[in-house]
């Protein structure tokens, strides 16, 4: 296969910019695509091209197909990164793509298709020899089979969207009583918020840790794992914070679960980096979804593996395969990081404007993925996610030192952010001891209201 010489990155903010990075030692060029209100963006000022591609509103510019294909002929651009979000997980984007044959930076749009649809993708998990969240064996049709699956399974029960994403769409269910209204509600959220009215059932665990393998396939049956990330800290079913490897997974566990989703990948044929999540409980594993790109929290596994995981996709994507085997990867040290919000740290409220001020953390092992500066104004009209501080230790004390260190000197003026709230989180107890599930997070908001 042909070699990538001109890379479009379909994205924005510290992603685009990211994937510039990589590209750009790869030496490879790249082509900035923006909307009006992105002009100014720090990924479109370092891209070697830059083709604006509609209004602010996402719909009609980062998730606008035809003129993002356009842009791609007009610069000539012989290959697409999709990055997270926006179309990254849209499988005819993904067609539409390689019928331009223009490289796909990405999955073969068939795994992207089955992962998306989170009944498709447990079926194919439990195929696959994955431990599944005990539920309904498909989408849920009528509320006679709601109530026969809840009472097999038992209460509390969490009801979930076949198209859901980012911690939309889900009830939990405590008692019987209550079901045929929550379901009713889920399946009308998850119709307004994704068109797709399929809701599924599970059993809801009561506290759990949320923890994930990052995998690498090659497409032609050779797969690898790099490890796991424990990311439990969350707020509304939204990743705050997030580490590498999990405080609580031996080094067994580690190699068991990483075989057998290398495996599961190997077998499925899958190409480039996708995540295996997981929910953790009393020693168990159960598969929730997997994730087919490149997640905002990878950095923690490059901290600790020493790989670039963009530079390993645009491998993968070329035809170049795997660049390293299971054997050569090593896990070394301990990786956190932060993603910083501009958001009231109290209140979470949205808090957009201009920077007045910024200077970022540095020093050893101190990495700031961010396309935040100096006068650059953050548009009002995006995910409120400015920064991601991420920190290296050669153990897990000293990285939560480093990172407290980190977080003092990280100035942004001009707007809140949650850096106060990461400041105030890493200096609990439970925090340090490592003592923390998914339902940390929000109990400790409560109490400090209190
Ligand atoms: P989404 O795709 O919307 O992010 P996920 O299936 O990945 O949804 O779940 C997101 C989060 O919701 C998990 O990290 C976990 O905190 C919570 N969650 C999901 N399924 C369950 C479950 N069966 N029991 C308890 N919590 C769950």
């Amino acid at each position: 296969m042909a070699k990538i010489t001109k890379l479009l990155i379909a994205n924005r903010g510290e992603i685009a910019l990211r994937i510039h990075r990589a590209a750009h030692e790869m030496g490879i060029k790249t082509v900035a695509v923006h909307s009006t209100a992105d002009a100014d963006a720090m990924h479109v000022r370092l891209a070697d091209e830059a083709v604006c591609i509609g209004p602010p509103a996402a719909a009609d510019s980062y998730l606008n197909i035809p003129n993002i294909i356009s842009a791609a002929e007009i610069v000539h651009a012989d290959a697409i990164h999709p990055g997270y979000g926006f179309l990254s997980e849209n499988a005819q984007f993904a067609e539409i793509v390689e019928l331009h044959n223009i490289i796909w930076v990405g999955p073969k749009p068939e795994h992207i298709r089955v992962m998306g649809d989170k009944v498709e993708a447990k079926r194919t998990a439990a195929k696959l020899g994955l431990p599944l969240v005990p539920g309904s064996p498909g989408p849920l049709e009528t509320i006679e089979e709601a109530h026969a699956v809840a009472n097999e399974i038992g209460y509390p029960v969490l009801i979930k969207a076949a198209s859901g994403g980012g911690g939309r769409g889900m009830k939990v269910v405590e008692s019987e009583d209550q079901l045929e209204s929550l379901m009713m509600q889920a399946a009308s959220e998850a119709r307004a918020a994704f068109g797709d009215d399929t809701v599924y059932m599970e059993k809801y665990l009561g506290d759990p840790r949320h923890i994930e393998f990052q995998v690498f396939g090659d497409g032609n049956g050779q797969a690898i794992h790099l490890g796991e990330r424990d990311c439990s800290i969350q707020r509304r079913h939204q990743k705050v914070i997030e580490e590498a490897p999990s405080p609580v997974i031996s080094p067994e566990q580690r190699a068991q679960m990483g075989e057998r989703v290398a495996k599961a990948m190997a077998d499925m044929g899958y190409r480039g980096a996708g995540t295996i999540e997981f929910l953790y409980e009393d020693g168990e594993f159960y598969f929730i979804e997997m994730n087919t790109r490149l997640q905002v929290e990878h950095p923690v596994t490059e901290m600790i593996t020493g790989l670039d995981l963009v530079r390993e996709q645009i491998h993968v994507a070329q035809g170049d395969g795997l660049t390293f085997t299971q054997d050569q990867v090593q896990l070394q040290g301990h990786a956190i990081e932060c993603r910083i919000n501009a958001e009231d740290p109290e209140t979470f409220a949205p808090s957009p404007g201009m920077v007045k001020n910024y200077v970022a953390p540095g020093g050893m092992h101190v990495r700031v993925d961010s396309g935040l500066y100096t006068g650059y104004r953050v548009p009002p009209y995006y995910d409120s996610m400015i920064a991601k501080l991420i920190v290296y230790g050669t153990n897990r004390e000293r990285c939560i030192m480093r990172l407290k260190r980190a977080l003092e000197e990280f100035v942004v003026e001009g707007m809140k952010t949650t850096i106060p709230l990461h400041q105030r989180v890493i200096r609990d107890e439970a925090f340090q001891s490592g003592d923390y599930t998914i339902k940390w997070l929000e109990r400790w908001l409560e109490e400090q209201r209190q």
